[in-house]
C-alpha cells in the first residue's frame, strides 16, 4: 500500500492549495477528489457567479454606453451562450488546476474517502474501494448549500446555488429566500438580466453584517431595478407547482414565481468522512480546530468551510498555508484580523477589518474617512460615480481598524486597504503614499486623508487657525 507523507480530502481551493503547497515544500502528497478539482469555489460557487456577475456588469455598461455618445441601438441577450461562457470559464480553470497538481507531482484518487484508523484513508468508487497509509491527513471537504425541511428543495423549481447554477433557460420570475451575500449576488445578476426578482430575508436587513450606508447603496440600485425586496419577513409555506412556486409570507403577502432560490446559509460537509471513529470532534456541525488548524485527533488538520469559520475561497488556502506548515512539523497560527471580502452586487461591496457599527459596538473610538465616487476625476471619466469609500481608524492612534467600499471596482480598492493593515499602518501613513493620477485608488488615499479632515478634493470643514492640523 502506497505511504504519502499527506493525503488531503477534497480538492477545492483549500484542499488543492494544500496539496500544491505540501509538494512545494518536498512532500510526497496525494488529494482525494469525489468530484471535480476546484471544489464549491470553481465548479458552483465563485467562479460561475463571477462569470455571470461579469455578464451582468457588461450588460449595465452597454446599456449606459448613450451617456458616452455610443449608439448600440436595441440590446439583446442570450441567457444560453452567458450561461455556456460561464462553463467555458469554469472548466478552464478546473484543468488549469489538473495541470498544477500533476505538474507538482501530486497524486489524485478519483472517490469519495474516509477516514479508517491513524493514518489509513478509505476511497471508494462506485464498487471499487482502495485505502491509502498517510503520516498526516487534510480534511478540506468544504460546505454544501443548506437544505431547511420547510424550504423543500427540488432541483427543478425550487432551487440551491448547486442548480441555479446549471440552469440552461432564464425564469421570468424568481424569489431568493435569504438576504445574505449569495442571495444578493444572484439578485443582482439576475435582474440585470431582466427577470423578475423578490428577495425575502428574515432579519430586519440585507447583507447584516457589512456597512449600513453601502448597503443601502445596493438597495437603492435594487430599487431602480424593480427588485421588491421583503426584510423581517419569514417563509412561512413554500411549494412548487406546475406554472412554479408559491410562497407564503409571514406579512401575510403570497409570492408567486417561476423559480425558487434558496440561499440560507451552508453547512460543513462532513457526510461520511467517518469523522466520530476517528476521533475527530465536532463544534457546531463543523470540524472544531485550533489556531493550527488541528484537530481533536492526532496528525488531522482540517481546512477551509469544513473547519467552520469564514466561509470564503481565500480563507480556505490561507488555513491550507497554515496546516501544511504544521504538518509538515513547523509552528503556524492562523490570524483573521485581516480578511478582505467581496460582496459581487451591483454595485459591489468590498471590505476588511471591522465597520464603523462593529467599532461603535465594541465601543472603539474612531475617525471615519469618507470619499465619493461623485467627487473622483476618474470615475467621472469613466462614468460611474456612484458609491463611495469609507475608512475607519482608531481614534487614539491612527492605525487602520478597517473599510468598506462601495463602487466600481471595490473588490480591487480593498485590497491596498488590506495590505496597509496586514502592516499595522496608520491612517495618514495609508494617505501619504503617492497614488496614480487619474484613478480610483485616489479615493483611498483621499478616504484616509479624510479621517484627519485633510482630503484635499473635498468640500473643507472650516477650522479655526490655532486648530489647524
Ligand atoms: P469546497 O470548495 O467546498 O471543496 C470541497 C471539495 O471536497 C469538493 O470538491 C468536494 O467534492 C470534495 N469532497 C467532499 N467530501 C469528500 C470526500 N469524502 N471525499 C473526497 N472529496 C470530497 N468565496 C469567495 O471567497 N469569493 C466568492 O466570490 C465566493 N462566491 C461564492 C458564491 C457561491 C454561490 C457559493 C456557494 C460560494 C461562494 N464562495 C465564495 C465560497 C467559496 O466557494 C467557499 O468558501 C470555498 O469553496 C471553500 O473551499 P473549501 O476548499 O473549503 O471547500
Amino acid at each position: 500500500m502506497t505511504e504519502f507523507d499527506i493525503a488531503i480530502i477534497g480538492g477545492g481551493p483549500g484542499g488543492y492549495a494544500a496539496a500544491i503547497r505540501a509538494a512545494q515544500k518536498g512532500a510526497c502528497v496525494c488529494l482525494v477528489e469525489a468530484d471535480k478539482v476546484g471544489g464549491t469555489c470553481l465548479n458552483r460557487g465563485c467562479i460561475p457567479t463571477k462569470a455571470l456577475y461579469s455578464t451582468a456588469h457588461l450588460l449595465g455598461r452597454i446599456r449606459g454606453a448613450s451617456k458616452h455618445g455610443i449608439d448600440v441601438g436595441e440590446v439583446s441577450f442570450d441567457f444560453g451562450k452567458a450561461a455556456a461562457r460561464k462553463d467555458e470559464v469554469v472548466d478552464k480553470l478546473v484543468g488549469g488546476v489538473e495541470q498544477l497538481l500533476k505538474s507538482n507531482g501530486v497524486e489524485i484518487f478519483r472517490g469519495k474517502a474516509s477516514l479508517e484508523g491513524p493514518g489509513r484513508v478509505r476511497i471508494s468508487r462506485r464498487d471499487v474501494v482502495g485505502h491509502i497509509r498517510a503520516r498526516k491527513i487534510i480534511l478540506a471537504s468544504g460546505s454544501v448549500p443548506a437544505r431547511p425541511k420547510a424550504l423543500p428543495v427540488d432541483g427543478k423549481n425550487i432551487l440551491t446555488s448547486d442548480e441555479i447554477l446549471a440552469i440552461k433557460g432564464l425564469p421570468e420570475s424568481l424569489l431568493i429566500i435569504g438576504g445574505g451575500y449569495i442571495g444578493c449576488e444572484f439578485a443582482s445578476i439576475f435582474s440585470a438580466f431582466g427577470t423578475e426578482v423578490t428577495v425575502v430575508e428574515q432579519l430586519p436587513r440585507l447583507l447584516e453584517r457589512s456597512d449600513r450606508q453601502s448597503v443601502r447603496e445596493v438597495e437603492k440600485a435594487f430599487k431602480e431595478r424593480g427588485v421588491a425586496v421583503h426584510v423581517d419577513t419569514a417563509v412561512k409555506s413554500l411549494t412548487a407547482g406546475e406554472g412554479g412556486v408559491t410562497a407564503e409570507l409571514s406579512s401575510g403577502e403570497t409570492v408567486k414565481a417561476a423559480k425558487a432560490l434558496v440561499a440560507v446559509g451552508r453547512v460543513a460537509n462532513i457526510e461520511g468522512l467517518g469523522l466520530e471513529e476517528a476521533g475527530v470532534e465536532l463544534k457546531d456541525g463543523a470540524v472544531l480546530v485550533d489556531e493550527g488548524m488541528r484537530t481533536s485527533a492526532e496528525g488531522i488538520y482540517a481546512i477551509g468551510d469544513v473547519a467552520g469559520g469564514i466561509q470564503l475561497a481565500h480563507v480556505a488556502s490561507y488555513e491550507a498555508d497554515i496546516a501544511v506548515r504544521n504538518a509538515l512539523g513547523k509552528e503556524a497560527r492562523a490570524d483573521y484580523r485581516v480578511v478582505p471580502s467581496t460582496i459581487f452586487t451591483l454595485p459591489e461591496i468590498g471590505q476588511v477589518g471591522l465597520t464603523e457599527e462593529q467599532c461603535q459596538e465594541k465601543e472603539i473610538p474612531v475617525e471615519v474617512g469618507r470619499f465619493s465616487y461623485q467627487a473622483s476625476s476618474k470615475a467621472l471619466c469613466d462614468g460611474e460615480t456612484r458609491g463611495s469609500v469609507k475608512i475607519v481608524a482608531g481614534k487614539k492612534d491612527g492605525k487602520l481598524l478597517g473599510a468598506t467600499i462601495v463602487g466600481e471596482e471595490a473588490s480591487t480598492l480593498v485590497a491596498e486597504v488590506a495590505a496597509a493593515m496586514q502592516r499595522d499602518m496608520t491612517a495618514a501613513e495609508l494617505g501619504a503614499v503617492i497614488h496614480s493620477h487619474p484613478t480610483l485608488p485616489e479615493m483611498v488615499k483621499e478616504a484616509a486623508e479624510d479621517t484627519e479632515g485633510l482630503a484635499v478634493h473635498k468640500a473643507g470643514r472650516r477650522r479655526s487657525a490655532a486648530g489647524d492640523k
